[in-house]
């Protein structure tokens, strides 16, 4: 089994990670009081009920009831398992996640493909290796000098080169029939017609794609010269999707501190010569056009696209696929634009040319999605007849459709309205529902917790767990209250005994995936009133109450007792105590709000 990643870490890594930082990456934060706030990234809105709070180091949303820590929301929102988000968080403050117990990180029921992905590591490296060694490869040397290629730029890359014959890599990764299967399954060598097995890339510069996590999932091959495909990618593999992974994007998130847009381009160059000018935050798709599942990825990294084409017709076309499929990722935040090249150019050749600058300008000229969508359905209606217009309305209807519901869209809806000569409520009528694409389902809205002293306890605890200290006597006779909730105080009681210096966010990950945890976590999203320096006061206040709750019951008890079978003397004497200690302002039940 894989070593476990000790708990300590996890505590670590929480009370030095900033939540508001990591999620103001993904979703635009606005200051208000001690708290950031958004529109949910989790439901579609229009008025924020986002929040996120530095302080609890916890994020939640009021609409949908969205919640968690850091490490919640990697998980939540970048679709990261437990391990994956905890090596990512670590990876930003660069830690080494320790693990224990266990035998490395290569342990098959964690990481089913492990075999697969060491084999493409494997290559991965042997690539490398021959761009430096082999006595051929200063073709592909001199290719990539001649394109401007830095070794730096090379080696962030990681480019390598495949020598020319069939079976370099086949021998030296193939020693045994166990071995050349799981090249064979990685898509790195083929199988002869008559039998037998060859290297799939030979004689290419050789780019390795790196999926979200930095492993190597697969290659692109570009041919140096002679006869082949310019470019050939891997085959379709368990671990590498043409239709989900973006050349570069790993890179870019490497080199970019804070991503704020990305440039989509069509080629493995046009990404390196683009890094190469500075501009590291350009991705290509693999020979595909850009998918749905793309547009998603892209937009979970950054809330504007740029989408980068050739000016001729085929180019627009392809722009047009790009917009159709961008329609339904575009909740309100987000944006995307369209920038065309001079005919017959490439953003490799371009930025070699023009140089930064010049390309960066044509950046920021990009034609906004709005623009082109207008523009777009114009060519494809004649406008100046009344039929044309009609036309124009009723190819703008399934596309407007498919978009979420929010700004974009009703500006979209007014200025084809303008267009056509249709008042935009006539246009909004006939469009449909919005399909629910691109918002994740709704959740069940969570009730308010209703405030009670344990709740309040709880509440208090998770916001500031110093209190614990003065509150840690209270569990002699707490373990004896019967009230719902109760047990969960004592257990977080416990806790912040033996680890005081305990995180709001790490207790609450102390709970992962428990009913307990869920209760905690929305205690959190409660709305005390309470200022932090009134907390410990608060504290005593519900603690109070929970003892003449107690000492009601402990009276209940003993008289229910004395009614059935009578009292022992220290048992009347504890009753009498009781009952003087009670005042006639704390009748029963008074406990419960
Ligand atoms: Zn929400």
């Amino acid at each position: 089994m894989a070593g476990r990643i000790p708990q300590q870490f996890i505590d670590e890594l929480l009370a030095r990670v900033d939540i508001v930082d990591l999620v103001g990456e993904y979703v635009p934060l606005k200051k208000a009081g001690r708290e950031y706030v958004a529109c949910c990234p989790f439901h579609a809105e229009k008025t924020p009920s986002f929040t996120v709070s530095p302080q609890k180091q916890f994020y939640h949303c009021f609409g949908c009831g969205a919640h968690g820590t850091a490490i919640g929301f990697l998980m939540e929102h970048q679709h990261m398992d437990f391990v994956e988000a905890v090596e990512h968080l670590a990876g930003r403050l660069g830690l080494r996640v320790p693990r224990e117990g266990g035998r490395g990180e290569a342990a098959p029921a964690r990481q089913p493909h492990a075999a697969l992905l060491q084999t493409l590591a494997d290559a991965d490296r042997w690539f490398r290796r021959q761009l430096r060694e082999h006595p051929q490869a200063s073709r592909a040397v001199d290719y990539l000098r001649g394109r401007g290629v830095s070794g730096e730029v090379a080696a962030r890359f990681g480019l390598g080169y495949a020598p020319p014959a069939w079976d370099g890599l086949l021998r030296t990764l193939g020693s045994d029939e166990a071995a050349r299967a799981r090249l064979r399954a990685a898509g790195l060598v083929a199988e002869r017609a008559g039998g037998g097995l060859y290297d799939r890339f030979r004689d290419r510069i050789v780019f390795p794609i790196r999926d979200r996590r930095g492993r190597t999932v697969g290659f692109g091959g570009r041919l140096i010269e002679g006869d082949g495909p310019k470019y050939l990618n891997s085959p379709e593999t368990p671990v590498f999707h043409k239709g989900r992974e973006l050349y570069g994007l790993h890179e870019a998130r490497e080199s970019t501190r804070r991503l704020e847009r990305l440039l989509v381009v069509e080629g493995y160059m046009d990404v390196i010569a683009l890094a190469q000018h500075g501009i590291t935050w350009a991705v290509a798709t693999l020979g595909t056009a850009a998918t749905a599942e793309h547009l998603e990825r892209l937009f979970r990294t950054v809330p504007e696209v740029v989408f980068c084409f050739d000016g001729d017709r085929a180019g627009r076309l392809a722009a047009w696929r790009a917009l159709e499929q961008a329609l339904p990722a575009m909740r309100d935040g987000r944006s995307a634009r369209f920038l065309f090249l001079p005919e017959g150019e490439d953003p490799d050749s371009l930025v070699r040319r023009e140089g930064r600058d010049a390309f960066l300008a044509r950046v920021e000229k990009a034609v906004p999605l709005s623009e082109f969508f207008l523009e777009g359905l114009a060519a494809r209606a004649d406008t100046s007849s009344m039929d044309g217009r009609a036309r124009m309305a009723e190819l703008a209807r399934p596309l407007l459709s498919k978009m979420p519901q929010g700004v974009l869209r009703d500006l979209l809806v007014e200025a084809l309205g303008r267009r056509v000569g249709l008042p935009p409520e006539r246009i909004a009528a006939r469009l449909e529902t919005p399909a629910a694409a691109a918002a994740p389902p709704p959740r069940p809205r969570p009730a308010p917790a209703r405030r009670t002293p344990v709740r309040t306890a709880l509440a208090l605890l998770l916001r500031q767990p110093s209190l614990a200290a003065g509150a840690l006597q209270a569990r002699a006779w707490l373990r004896e209250l019967d009230l719902p909730g109760v047990p969960l105080l004592c257990q977080v009681l416990d806790l912040l005994e033996k680890e005081p210096h305990l995180t709001t966010a790490a207790i609450l990950e102390r709970f992962r995936g428990s009913e307990a945890g869920e209760q905690l976590a929305r205690l959190l999203g409660m709305d005390l009133e309470v200022p932090e320096a009134g907390a410990s006061a608060e504290l005593e206040g519900a603690l109070a109450r929970l003892e003449a709750r107690h000492r009601e019951q402990r009276t209940e008890a003993l008289l229910a007792k004395a009614r059935a079978k009578g009292l022992d003397e220290a048992e009347k004497a504890e009753l009498r105590r009781l009952l003087a200690a009670e005042s006639p302002g704390t009748g029963l039940g008074s406990a419960l709000d």
